[in-house]
């Protein structure tokens, strides 16, 4: 990372000052938490950490401005300076992805994607609705109409991957809206393999017929062939919904190019702007420009008033991740993964598909007689900081589990390199290696407690410190 001069920091100091006549605790909370993320070897897979410039961003009076509509077209007087933000944010967007059309107003993921659904709806059910009814737009239609309208949506079915196969909760899992406005059919991967499995995707979508064919992940170790999706998506009518919202940072650092881009295979691509791709909290959809005018419907079929202060630092991550020193965070977040999964196998680890060519490992941490939630728990007691993640077919169900689930986005960011991974590797084997389940009165080894033999959380804190003191965050940043 750049180093950050002095004035910078003092200015930062000031700002927190400020904060602080306010409310104290959350100026502690804020120091408190730049202490955490420096102190932490974080392996979080979904997280990373946004440049200085993309945080500046989002602390200004942009916030403060209603700006419902799109470019040129507001709700709201005086948006001329959001404009201008929009357009340019949208215009860094299809110049990396080179996409048709970029809508940037999404407030996080899970936004994204319901204006992602909502907007392909529209375009297929919607319009054809409207002109067997004769009406010209949705207000023109009656009561009744609306009935049949919201019967025909109801009756819509989606296919996407499953929970335990890698998918996300917006693939429509049942707890999760897009399980209840859905039909619902999901795909989960070969049972030896761990990989998706093309031809049982085909044969299972030409019976169900799913309207909208979703792919895309949160915790499948692997690439996805969009060539193959698209074809099976054709083959059945279905449009092709691609939620890049992990992964977005290796399509923009040209990591996944071909057929592993979904850019110019998808009808609609939604994603964050948060993980991979390094950027602020948020979310952002392209389309073709067939699906562009729904697409620019987001709001208001789903969202209010765009967050006008978090447009402009996407605008500025997309611009960062236009520049070439972003493909080679890119390639070294895929190296570095590669380079981990490897150390781990090496010391005995057993990994979902046995290895990894994207951004992040899936452990299978049974064979160390654990759960994923003891393993998870074990680890942040020595100070590595992952997520438990169920692995396919979990015996042990969504909230044990028997994974853990790491990435490489957001060390890479530090400066960590294959070396340090396979580091890494050791400390993460060494603890595993370490914790044993606490038994229950019953005899059995439990779900949830666990020891850690003496000595060892403690090793493993100052030899991640060591790591982390060699790739500082923020260096120069001090508070
Ligand atoms: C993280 C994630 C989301 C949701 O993002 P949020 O910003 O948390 O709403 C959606 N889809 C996938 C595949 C994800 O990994």
């Amino acid at each position: 990372m750049a180093e950050i001069n002095s004035p910078l920091s003092a200015l930062y100091s000031q700002l927190l000052g400020v904060i602080e006549s306010v409310e104290p605790r959350i100026a502690a909370a804020t120091r408190s938490e730049l202490a955490d993320q420096r102190a932490s070897l974080k392996l979080i897979a979904s997280e990373n950490y946004a440049s200085l410039p993309v945080l500046l961003t989002m602390g200004t009076w942009l916030s403060d401005k209603y700006a419902e509509g799109t470019v040129g077209h507001r709700f709201y007087a005086g948006c001329q300076n959001v404009d201008t933000v929009e357009a340019v944010a949208s215009e860094h967007a299809r110049e990396l992805f080179g996409a048709e059309y970029a809508y940037v107003q999404p407030h996080s993921g899970i936004d994204a994607n319901l204006v992602a659904y909502w907007s392909i709806l529209s375009h297929r059910i919607e319009s054809p609705t409207l002109e067997r009814l004769g009406a010209k737009t949705v207000n023109d239609l009656s009561e009744d109409d609306w009935e049949d309208l919201r019967a025909t949506f109801n009756a819509q079915r989606v296919m996407g991957m499953s929970l335990d196969a890698g998918g996300h909760l917006t693939h429509g899992f049942r707890h999760n809206i897009s399980g209840k406005m859905f039909r619902q059919h999901s795909y989960g991967t070969n049972p030896e393999t761990g990989l998706i499995d093309y031809d049982k995707l085909l044969a299972d979508a030409r019976e169900f017929k799913p309207l909208i064919l979703v792919a895309g992940y949160s915790a499948y170790p692997r690439r996805v062939n969009f060539a193959k999706m698209r074809e099976i998506a054709d083959e059945v009518g279905a449009t092709l919904f691609v939620d890049m919202a992990h992964f977005a940072g290796l399509v923009a650092g040209k990591v996944f190019t071909g057929e592993e881009n979904p850019v110019g295979y998808a009808d609609v691509v939604a994603s964050t702007t948060h993980k991979s791709l390094r950027g602020p909290r948020g979310g952002f959809v392209l389309a073709t420009s067939e699906y562009a005018p729904s697409v620019d419907r987001g709001c208001p079929m789903v969202l209010g008033g765009p967050l006008s202060h978090v447009m402009a630092a996407k605008a500025l991550a997309f611009a960062e991740a236009r520049q070439e020193s972003f493909q080679t965070y890119a390639q070294n977040v895929a190296d570095n993964a590669k380079a981990l999964a490897e150390g781990l196998m090496k010391r005995g680890v057993k990994l979902v598909t046995d290895g990894t060519d994207n951004h992040l490992v899936l452990m299978d941490v049974s064979s160390f007689g654990l759960t994923g939630r003891q393993a998870e728990s074990a680890l942040l007691d020595s100070g590595v900081v992952t997520n438990r993640n169920s692995v396919p077919n979990d015996p042990n169900g969504a909230w044990y589990t028997s994974g853990v689930r790491i990435g490489t986005p957001a060390l890479t960011t530090r400066g960590f390199g294959a070396a340090e991974f396979d580091a890494v590797a050791e400390l993460i084997t060494g603890v595993l290696k370490a914790t044993t389940p606490v038994t229950t009165a019953a005899g059995a080894p439990g779900k949830a407690k666990y020891t850690i033999a003496d000595g060892v959380a403690d090793r493993t804190k100052a030899a991640a410190a060591e790591l982390l003191d060699a790739n500082p965050l923020y260096p120069g940043l001090e508070l």
